[in-house]
């Protein structure tokens, strides 16, 4: 055997150890962050080692610091589970070694690429004339099809941002949801807009953008427009009423509506969930991962964008030594990287693996689960689920008759405790000013007796945190 080979071999032997531990290993990481850094200090390396022994190295530093979020008890953030066929089809990205920002660098790189587009953009429902970035996320798709956006709504008004720059160019209005995902607010600082210049519009009590507010708010002054809508609130899974928001856009001389559906525009893709994201098509572009619902490895986002050329006027990248022709499409016209990962190999696997039918399953299972999980949790004593369950996110509040302090501090408790039993992983969120337990039911291989399993962890953390009252609930709780 070859010592790439016995070294592959190696690392196959310890991917099925770790994903298989999972079924009987807790989900939360063992290390804290400062004990995993402790694992990998040492010296800066002066003499190579052997490459074997140093991915065993690696393997015994990573381990106790790695979250099992590949197995079946994970509820924590909006993660997706990594599903094996698009680990499989990644592990020989990485081997094959491939670039995939031009097409005659990597042609099947390309290829895989484009039939992922092609597919993907059947299965979301959305116009075949789009074109798709492979990014990293969604933050990168949402500066993708903002960057879009900014082209095309200063062209109308007859300025080039590609050539002129944002220095000196007409204002640029930008709308967005209160409850919108922090991370869009990095996605515009990338463009050249900064917190404040960012229009805040008001909210439902789920979260979703008030139209009317948003009316309002376009047509009480002029200019150029970005609106930004959110399919998927990250606490309550609130899907803001783009298909109103997009007619009141285009009643605008020059605005685009970009929908950030990182998680949320794969309701489309389940005929029991796609009422919540009708008329998402009438949109400009969309930002989703491939990383949560379609249980992607990490990273894969996808920014979507109607007008093509919009979007390679603002991501192309072309010089003398990378060839072109109009052949195929070239993938590094839709992403801001050059050089970059592969990422199209790990789509079209998981497109294949599952099928429209495959998706429209999990995601339809995965949002009953969580009704199931709001229906045995809401109305235990003390215990509220604070959102409508209309996809797959579920908050949690603690202590109802407890003042605000305490069932904040209960919800920190419950976290505390289920994190310290290690059976399932839930994590906390701020929703509307208090502190809240969320769930987030999207990891691949999830089924029933996981979702009552967490319905369990929660009620015995919260019955422990409820017995020691609402005053010792103001402090926190001691280490078990
Ligand atoms: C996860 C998420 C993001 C950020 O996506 P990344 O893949 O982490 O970059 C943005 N918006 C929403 C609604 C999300 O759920």
């Amino acid at each position: 055997m070859t010592a790439t080979a016995e070294m592959l071999e190696r690392v196959l032997a310890h991917a099925v150890r770790q994903r298989d531990g999972l079924e009987t290993r807790g989900p939360g990481a063992i290390d804290a962050p400062r004990q995993a850094l402790a694992r990998f200090e040492g010296p800066t390396p002066e003499a190579g080692e052997d490459p074997i022994t140093v991915i065993d190295a690696l393997v015994k530093a990573a381990e106790p610091g790695l979250m099992g979020v590949t197995g079946r008890r994970f509820f924590g953030w909006v993660i997706g589970g990594s599903d094996p066929a698009g680990v499989a089809a990644d592990w020989l990205a990485g081997s094959w070694g491939q670039n995939a920002g031009n097409m005659f660098c990597s042609p099947a790189a390309a290829a895989a690429e484009t039939i992922a587009s092609r597919w993907l953009l059947d299965i979301l429902h959305l116009p075949q004339q789009c074109s798709i970035g492979f990014v990293t996320g969604a933050t990168m798709a949402n500066f993708v099809g903002l960057a879009a956006g900014r082209d095309v709504i200063l062209r109308r008004v007859g300025w080039d941002v590609e050539a002129d720059g944002l220095q000196g160019a007409p204002r640029v209005r930008v709308f967005i949801g209160e409850e919108a995902h922090s991370t869009v607010f990095a996605s515009l600082r990338y463009l050249g807009f900064g917190d404040r210049q960012i229009a805040r519009v008001a909210v439902d009590d789920q979260g979703a953008m008030d139209a009317s507010a948003l009316e309002r708010a376009l047509e009480s002054g002029d200019g150029p427009a970005l609106v930004l809508a959110q399919a998927g609130q990250i606490n309550t899974g609130a899907f803001d009423p783009v298909s109103r928001i997009a007619d009141i856009c285009a009643r605008q001389k020059s605005a685009w509506l970009h929908v950030d559906g990182a998680f949320g525009l794969w309701a489309r893709a389940c005929p029991d969930r796609a009422h919540l994201a009708e008329g998402l098509e009438k949109a400009d572009s969309w930002a989703t991962d491939g990383h949560k619902w379609l249980q992607a490895p990490y990273d894969s986002g996808f920014a979507i964008v109607k007008d093509a050329d919009a979007h390679a006027r603002a991501m192309s990248i072309t010089a003398s030594y990378l060839p072109a022709d109009d052949s195929a499409r070239d993938p590094g016209l839709y992403a801001p990287e050059l050089s970059r990962r592969a990422r199209g190999f790990a789509v079209w696997t998981l497109l294949k693996r599952f099928g429209r039918d495959g998706i429209a399953e999990m995601v339809s299972r995965h949002c009953a689960l969580a009704r199931r999980i709001a229906e045995r949790l809401d109305g235990a004593p003390g215990l509220k689920v604070l959102n409508d369950v209309v996809l797959n996110q579920i908050i949690l509040g603690f202590g109802e008759d407890w003042d605000a302090a305490a069932h904040d501090q209960a919800a920190r408790d419950v976290v505390a405790e289920i994190q310290r039993r290690n059976d399932v992983f839930v994590e906390g969120s701020d929703w509307r000013g208090r502190r809240v337990v969320r769930v987030s039911v999207i990891s691949g291989g999830l089924q029933a007796p996981d979702a009552d399993r967490l319905v369990e962890e929660v009620l015995h953390a919260w019955e422990r945190v409820r017995e020691r009252g609402p005053q010792a609930a103001a402090a926190p709780l001691p280490a078990a």
